[in-house]
């Protein structure tokens, strides 16, 4: 066996597969994890791009490797790309966690159950309660799945375009639809950003999720009516950062509570650790490797 931290001849590897991928702090949260268990495994970064994106997953089998993450631009793509899918892999169309069952890939997806965690160690209740997301990209349906999960009455859906927030609203009217009772009856619909500085709707908010990149680079957050919000009100970014984003500085100067997606990035990393390597993961140790890259440990 290699000495802890080295690659020997029987090393089994994870990965992620991105473009861009250099920025990925996955590494140094599986890796430390993988330290800390004394395995004989590790975690690489690995650039892929969209046109080499079918090859690199048929090498997954054929290098022996557990599993792969997939982040930006490839979750969607991926789905015609898998043997096997779950469930919530195709209710959210896409996937961040390939797995490698006996040679076979199959697709799954931890980012909603990661942000259900976070919301749920974060001791928010939202039974019954109003949820307004905002974006209807590749993430959205991931925040408004841990939404429903956690029993919000009304989920708003706010985008820049408003016939994605339709679509998207559309999919999960169908999926509560399906479900039947069993729960609070709760409604999704779609508007656009206006909304946001609505204070009939902002003011009944237990919950806004921000599931777009703005205020990721350069440029701010939409207008939002911040002041209206309940003062128990909850700002959640999908975005995480050393500072506090665009979207949560304003939140946090008015007293509201104010999170950044780091927790959700670690929860989602421990739940593919788990389906990689069928072993308990080290929550403790991933967070804190994830926070000693982030430079807040
Ligand atoms: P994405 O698919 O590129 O997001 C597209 C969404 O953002 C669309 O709703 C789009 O609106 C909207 N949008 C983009 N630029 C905009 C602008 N300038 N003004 C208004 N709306 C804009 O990205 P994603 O995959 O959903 O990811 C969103 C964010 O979540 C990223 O920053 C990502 O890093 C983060 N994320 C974090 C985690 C975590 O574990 N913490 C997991 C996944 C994602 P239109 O429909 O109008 O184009």
């Amino acid at each position: 066996m290699a000495a802890p931290g080295e690659l020997g001849g029987r090393t089994l590897l994870t990965a992620v597969l991105g473009d861009p991928v250099e920025h990925s702090l996955s590494p140094a949260m599986h890796n430390a994890a993988y330290a800390a268990l004394g395995l004989d495994r590790a975690y690489a970064a690995f650039h892929v791009t969209p046109a080499r994106l079918r090859d690199a997953l048929r090498a997954i089998p054929a290098l022996g490797m557990l599993g792969v993450n997939l982040t930006v631009p490839h979750k969607q793509r991926a789905l015609r790309l898998m043997a096997h899918l779950s469930g919530e892999a195709r209710l959210l169309g896409a996937v961040n966690c390939v797995l490698n069952r006996r040679g076979e890939l199959h697709g799954d997806n931890t980012d909603a159950r990661g942000l259900e965690a976070d919301l749920r160690a974060n001791a928010i209740a939202l039974d019954g309660r109003v949820a307004v997301i905002v974006g209807a990209g590749g993430a959205a349906p991931a925040a408004v799945l841990a939404v429903i999960r956690m029993g919000a009455g009304r989920i708003v859906v706010c985008n820049r375009t408003v016939a994605h927030a339709n679509r998207l609203a559309r999919r999960f009217a169908h999926y509560l639809g399906e479900r039947g009772g069993g729960r609070a009856h709760q409604t999704i619909e779609a508007r656009g950003l206006d909304t946001l500085t609505s204070a009939a709707t902002m003011g009944t908010a237990a919950i806004v999720v921000n599931a777009t990149p703005m205020g990721l680079k350069t440029g701010g957050f939409a207008p939002l009516a911040y002041a209206a919000t309940p003062a128990a009100a909850l700002f959640y970014d999908l975005i995480y950062a050393r500072e506090p984003t665009p979207f949560l500085a304003p939140a946090l100067a008015l007293g509201r509570r104010a999170i950044d997606g780091a927790g959700m990035l670690v929860n989602q990393g421990v739940l593919a650790f788990e389906l990689f390597n069928a072993v308990a993961p080290p929550a403790g140790v991933m967070h804190a490797a994830l926070m000693s890259a982030l430079g807040r440990a």
